[in-house]
């Protein structure tokens, strides 16, 4: 991959890359197209393919994490993908003769809060494998989902800090009709769990006419207490956390107005699911 990477480089072309763990869903290929848009036509869209363990806590689901490699592909064809890569663990992480891999790319700022507080070594999963992806692709730019709003604040962070030579771009949420954010996780939620899941979207409808309502901030405190009550009245639903946060920054505010952020994690059931927007 690199060395078709540095092919590309050398006769000009424009490369635009997107990172998944696969199980491919249209809020991915929504960032394919993206990633045509800005290439062009000449230009080479690259889409990796990835379960990547070290960002999965001993907990998690890693092992169960969906994977079709034979729907990925046709799905990246119809897309008009140019080139997946989709490396497995040995490769990414050699354990072979020459001592192991123990090199990790950690962001200490933006990914304590949230995710980062649930999912203690995530982030470090994360921002280590990416860095490894961008300089395999060496892509010019790379599109990331507002699905996931702190690991693209954070991988922008990353190359901003470590001088990664390539733009980031970030793309918005793509949703299911019923507003539920697409995830290769909604495979798992079978029977009433799918309709469950639907408090996410509602909680931020919910949050979001409150502050629009308000003619002044409102407490984040409150707010926070009323959503809790609001989730936990779906009986597989259980509130990880919710923040409302400076956009930029990740900081979290005392009192919400227009134009602060918030994020939540929801258990449905076993299924953690996230869901983030603009109030
Ligand atoms: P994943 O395969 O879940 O690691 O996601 C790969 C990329 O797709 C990340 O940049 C995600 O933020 C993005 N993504 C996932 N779901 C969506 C969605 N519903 N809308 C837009 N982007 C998404």
């Amino acid at each position: 991959m690199q060395r078709l990477a540095r092919s590309w480089q050398r006769a000009g072309t424009h490369v635009g890359f997107v990172p998944t763990m696969g199980y491919l869903h249209a809020g991915h290929l929504s960032l394919v197209q993206r990633a045509r848009k800005l290439v062009g036509r000449r230009g080479k869209v690259v889409v990796s393919i990835y379960v990547n363990p070290t960002q999965f806590g001993p907990q998690e689901d890693y092992s169960r994490y969906p994977r079709d490699l034979a729907r990925d592909a046709r799905l990246c064809r119809e897309g008009a993908v140019d080139v997946i890569f989709a490396p497995d663990d040995e490769q990414m992480y050699a354990r072979g003769s020459a001592g192991g891999f123990s090199t990790f790319v950690v962001e200490e700022g933006l990914a304590r809060g949230m995710e980062g507080k649930s999912r203690p070594t995530h982030f470090r999963g994360v921002t280590t494998v990416v860095a490894k992806l961008f300089n395999i692709v060496q892509p010019e730019l790379a599109v990331f989902g507002a699905k996931d709003y702190q690991q693209a604040a954070i991988i922008q962070r990353m190359v901003r800090d470590l001088n990664f030579p390539l733009k980031i771009v970030v793309a918005p949420i793509l949703r299911e009709a019923d507003g539920l954010a697409m995830s290769s996780r909604n495979k798992y939620l079978v029977g009433d769990l799918r309709a469950q899941a639907l408090v996410l979207r509602r909680s931020l409808e919910k949050a979001r006419a409150a502050v629009r309502q308000s003619s002044r901030p409102v407490p984040a405190a409150r707010l926070k207490a009323g959503l809790k009550r609001f989730i936990e009245r779906a009986p597989a639903a259980r509130l990880d956390y919710v923040e409302f946060f400076e956009p930029g920054t990740l900081v979290p505010v005392p009192s919400v107005a227009r134009g602060t952020r918030m994020a939540l994690a929801v258990f449905i059931g076993k299924t953690r699911l996230i869901d983030n927007v603009r109030l």
